[in-house]
């Protein structure tokens, strides 16, 4: 009955807030955090060792309702500064498993750490603050372009925002817009498309350089040429950090430490790519299509 009510009172406030004023991930997690849906222990302490962590998921459960079950006993880990890429069909539980990371929601079975921590275990803000994420549709403040990059790291400075856009391949739009830096986005200003609020939200992980990266489809609502273009700046972002990479182009994972390949919320393949493509499963019939598409 309590899980029951939870969401959809969660829902209420959730619609109010996004009327009263705009959401991101961040804002949503807060509306989660009030509705106890995930709070931190009594007395729970920072993340300690972040600097360099491995993530880790061992035998996770999950399901958004209890009657549900999406991901079934899922264990992996990501070393420290490696990447690991999670590939397969939509509704197969990718992304859920970047929010579960996020701590969106608190697993039902088993446990996820982060340096050797369970997340469940310290404070929610630390681990939000090691972490950065560009999910698959970003929903920006409404407030200036500025705001909404910097948010990636208060007190950033102009010339660090500015490095931050041009990385992220939005500097010029920015220019181009009537107000420039100070342009109002968001419900209430100037309407961004798809790919442009990806890259704010790519400039803004840019400019928040985390230890732990995680991104969501990061580039598909881009076009090829912008794609290309930034998906070299997310390698190079990724170097040397822990990364959980979700990705919709083949392409952009040939180089991970291990790809997950995920069907109805299990890893039904797992390896380098090499050793994916010579096992002639699932992942090597995916590759073909996408070859013979591009
Ligand atoms: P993917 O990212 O691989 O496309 P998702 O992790 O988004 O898959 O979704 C996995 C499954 O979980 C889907 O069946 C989807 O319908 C379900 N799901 C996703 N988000 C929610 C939610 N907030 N509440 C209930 N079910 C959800
Ligand atoms: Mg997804």
């Amino acid at each position: 009955m309590i899980q029951l009510y939870i969401p959809l009172n969660f829902l209420g406030v959730l619609y109010r807030e996004i009327k009263q004023s705009l959401t991101d991930l961040d804002k949503m997690f807060t509306l989660m955090e009030r509705e106890r849906e995930v709070a931190d222990k009594p007395g729970a302490q920072p993340l300690t060792g972040q600097e360099h962590p491995a993530v880790r998921f061992e035998h996770v459960t999950f399901g958004y309702e209890p009657a549900r079950v999406i991901l079934h006993d899922l264990s992996f880990e990501v070393p420290a500064g490696k990447t690991v890429a999670v590939v397969g069909p939509s509704g197969s539980g990718k992304s859920t498993l970047a929010r579960l990371l996020f701590r969106f929601y608190d697993v039902q079975q088993g446990r996820i750490t982060i340096a050797g921590q369970d997340i469940r275990e310290v404070t929610q803000a630390s681990v939000r603050r090691s972490i950065g994420i560009v999910p698959q549709d970003t929903v920006l403040f409404n407030d200036t372009i500025e705001y909404n990059i910097a948010y990636g790291r208060a007190g950033a400075s102009r010339a660090e925002v500015e490095a931050a856009a041009r990385a992220a391949r939005i500097h010029d739009f920015i220019e181009s817009t009537p107000r420039g830096y100070q342009t109002m986005v968001g419900e209430r200003g100037l309407k961004l498309s798809g790919g442009e609020k990806q890259r704010v939200a790519i400039a803004r992980t840019l400019l928040k350089d985390p230890p732990i990266l995680i991104f969501d489809e990061a580039t598909s609502a881009l076009d090829s040429a912008n794609e290309r273009a930034i998906q070299a700046e997310l390698r190079s972002a990724a170097q040397n950090k822990t990364a959980l990479v979700i990705a919709h182009r083949l392409s952009t994972v040939v180089d991970a430490h291990e790809i997950l390949v995920m069907d109805g919320g299990r890893i039904i393949e797992r390896g380098t790519h090499l050793q994916l493509l010579a096992r002639g499963g699932r992942y090597a019939a995916m590759w073909a299509l996408q070859q013979k598409e591009s």
